[in-house]
């Protein structure tokens, strides 16, 4: 009788931010019935891929011994395309059934083959984790400079910390937080956002729109702005991080600054905005901008937008169209005629976008594979470490120590660098095949895009897609 072994691999990020995640599959595939000793694991490390758990599930595979290998999920199996093709093709040949306890068997004789939405999905959530990573190490680096968030509306930064601000605002016998405390009260008792502005306005003095001064002296006068306003966790009393280049997700941690509102009026608002918002009943998944943080505005440098499609009246939404953020807010940074559509629709963009990535991954292709040019300053740390060395003078010992210390970081560097170009390549090899985007959610092709293409400069209706080298 064949053998039914177990196999899962863990990133050691995830091992670390979940905490024993590599038990929790383990203890799923004990309880499918798979005896300890013949679940094999791995916990990968961001750089190094030695996978010795895999190659021990390849040999029993190769010997024959093998008639099924149990799974937790897709993407526990790998993340890279081309480990998966090579791991395909053994188990064909070798006859073997993989099973996953969450998705149910995948059928390798298919031929769906390799471009099953499953290798997509596990991609898309290896951009995916990347992309947090890095948001969860920009946060850290915030922490660590202890640079709280920027302050809102109702509050100001004092000697580097968020304070109620109790200066004047203009036009009043009242303080900004107690203003700010108003907006709030109006927006619980009209429980719209539009409606609040209009109350509010009636009541106080607003900036007009070519405000330019602080934005935390601005009283939010759009409904997105006051929307924004109401969910910032500073508001209750916390200091809310941005993460690095998106505004999700976002790390909140305790402040040390009076709250304007309490726990239960957090409730009340959420419940009005929720309630607002299904009243709307627009899919948000759909909505979302595939282009975000990668096209821009050639006239301003600026983000460029979706103007939102309306709705038709047999129920299908309009086509969407990129224009420039800030020629849309009139905000003076950019030419009034760049807020206009010009034709280019978040359609038309994806597919220039494709073409280019597919013009690009064959340029590759034709490329003789090229060695990565050694950092120069390795190099002359590698020779005058050898001539200190040289030298033997016990003085230099620290000097030496220092250099090996920063020659070690810079390789260390050169290494990542390395992997995560080889990555990028392998994408973009699979960014060839015609199905590649075929049920892909708008969020998926956004990290790819991401991952891909440094910028798309938009320009009335003409676009340059910018790939990353
Ligand atoms: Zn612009």
């Amino acid at each position: 009788m064949k053998l039914i072994i177990g196999y899962c691999r863990v990133s050691s990020n995830k091992q670390f931010s979940e905490g024993h995640a590599l038990e929790r599959y383990i203890e799923s595939l004990v309880r499918f019935g798979i005896p300890e000793s013949l679940i094999y694991f791995d916990v990968e490390s961001g750089v190094s891929d030695s996978r010795e758990g895999f190659n021990a599930v390849l040999d029993l595979v190769q010997s024959g011994q093998v008639s099924t290998v149990v799974i937790p999920n897709f993407d526990r199996l790998t993340r890279s395309p081309l480990q998966w093709e090579q791991t395909r093709e053994l188990f064909t040949k070798c006859g073997v059934q993989v099973k996953f306890l969450e998705d149910g068997e995948l059928d390798l004789t298919s031929p769906d083959g390799l471009f099953t939405g499953r290798i997509k999905a596990a991609l898309a959530a290896q951009v995916r984790d990347r992309i947090r990573a890095h948001s969860l190490a920009g946060h850290a680096k915030h922490r660590e400079r202890k640079e709280p968030y920027k302050p809102i509306f109702g509050y100001v930064k004092i000697d580097g910390a968020i304070v109620a601000n109790e200066g004047k605002y203009p036009r009043s016998r009242r303080s900004y937080f107690e203003v700010a405390r108003e907006l709030v009260d109006t927006f619980l008792e009209v429980r719209s956002l539009g409606g609040t502005l209009q109350t509010f306005k009636n009541k106080f003095y607003m900036h007009p729109p070519s405000y330019e001064g602080k934005i935390h002296l601005k009283c939010p006068s759009s409904t997105t702005g006051l929307k924004n306003w109401l969910l910032n966790a500073q508001l209750r009393g916390k200091l809310q991080y941005l993460s690095f280049g998106h505004k999700t997700p976002q790390m909140i941690v305790e402040g040390t600054h009076t709250p304007l509102i309490s726990e239960n009026e957090w409730i009340a608002i959420q419940g009005i905005l929720e309630g607002n918002k299904r009243r709307r009943a627009v899919n948000p998944g759909t909505l979302i901008n595939p282009l975000s943080g990668i096209a821009k505005c050639c006239c301003c440098g600026g983000a460029m937008s979706q103007r939102t499609g309306y709705k038709r009246i047999n129920g299908e939404y309009s086509d969407r169209f990129l224009v420039c953020r800030n020629a849309r807010n009139r905000n003076g940074h950019c030419k009034p005629e760049y807020a206009r559509g010009y034709g280019l629709s978040i359609e038309v963009a994806e597919r220039a976008l494709r073409e280019k990535l597919v013009e690009k991954a064959q340029e590759i292709a034709k490329l003789v594979p090229n060695v990565r040019a050694i950092n120069p300053e390795i190099v002359e740390l590698r020779e005058s470490i050898k001539i200190l060395e040289a030298i033997n003078d016990p003085d230099l010992v620290e000097v030496i120590e220092r250099k090996k210390t920063r020659l070690l970081l810079l390789q260390e560097t050169e290494e990542i660098k390395t992997v995560e170009s080889q990555e990028k390549t392998k994408l973009l090899e699979m960014v060839i095949h015609p199905g590649f985007w075929n049920g892909m959610t708008p969020g998926d092709r956004n990290a790819i895009y991401r991952e891909l293409v440094s910028v798309v400069w938009c320009d009335k209706g003409q676009l340059r897609v910018i790939p990353y080298n």
